[in-house]
């Protein structure tokens, strides 16, 4: 049976340098219940390392957590890529390490918190998680399909790191699954309002930095659970399964 799940899939965690520290996992959880959402997906810059942290509050307090990161690619495009399983993404974030150099300035960049799940700090992540990796698009979004995920092209109504901005076009053989609008763009709109964005499934999230952000837009997906496949059906609008607009 098919449901509607309604979906911010794009949020971070205290360990990104550029996040509120009060981004911690039970607070994310409680702000996204509060917010009415049924499903999010954690998605640090570069690093996937609070993300089953954010899993296990969830799941004490009945919400779906997703787990994904947004890489920063070599041409300083954020892309998304997001899995079903924690162990899958902690392969994605090995990846994405081995290509990852320099050391984070916290009083220059911000700090980068590593926490469990009841909010306790368990130390700092030192690796320059604001920076660009060496991978390029197409190696990010083949890397993601090769572990089962879903590969979303960040804001990309948004100049900065999104990948209209940095490039001028979608390359139409990257074979990313769908792009996501920032809030700036109401998401029945964005086929008209975001030029080259047209043939691309398109979703939208909150690319939440403080917990005031969460929910402040979200997808709702017509589906019957939520996994990777799932969403990908959704995306295609295949079997049913759909994105509500
Ligand atoms: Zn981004
Ligand atoms: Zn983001």
């Amino acid at each position: 049976m098919l449901k509607q799940f309604k979906a911010d899939l794009h949020i971070h965690t205290c360990l990104s340098p550029c996040s509120d520290w009060d981004m911690s996992p039970k607070k994310i959880i409680r702000r996204s219940l509060d917010k009415g959402l049924d499903l999010i997906a954690i998605c640090d810059h570069n690093t996937a390392e609070n993300v089953g942290a954010v899993m296990k509050a969830g799941k004490d307090q009945g919400l779906w957590v997703l787990p994904g990161i947004e890489i920063c690619s070599k041409e300083e495009v954020h892309i998304l890529a997001l899995f079903d399983e924690l162990d899958t993404t902690l392969t994605m974030q090995d990846y994405v390490y081995a290509n990852l150099t320099g050391n984070n300035k916290p009083e220059v960049f911000g700090y980068q918190i590593v926490a469990n799940e009841h909010d306790e700090v368990l130390g700092e992540n030192p690796r320059l998680l604001i920076g660009a990796t060496q991978l390029g698009i197409y190696d990010i979004v083949e890397k993601t399909h090769s572990l089962g995920g879903l590969s979303l092209s960040s804001h990309v109504d948004r100049t900065a790191y999104g990948v209209i901005g940095q490039l001028g076009f979608i390359p139409s053989d990257l074979k990313i699954d769908g792009v996501e609008v920032s809030y700036r763009v109401s998401l029945d709109k964005a086929g008209d309002e975001v030029a080259g964005i047209g043939k691309f499934p398109c979703t939208t999230a909150s690319d939440a930095h403080f917990l005031d952000d969460i929910g402040k837009v979200w997808t709702v997906f017509v589906i019957a659970q939520p996994s990777i496949d799932e969403i990908q059906r959704a995306l295609r609008g295949k079997d049913g399964r759909r994105i509500m607009i």
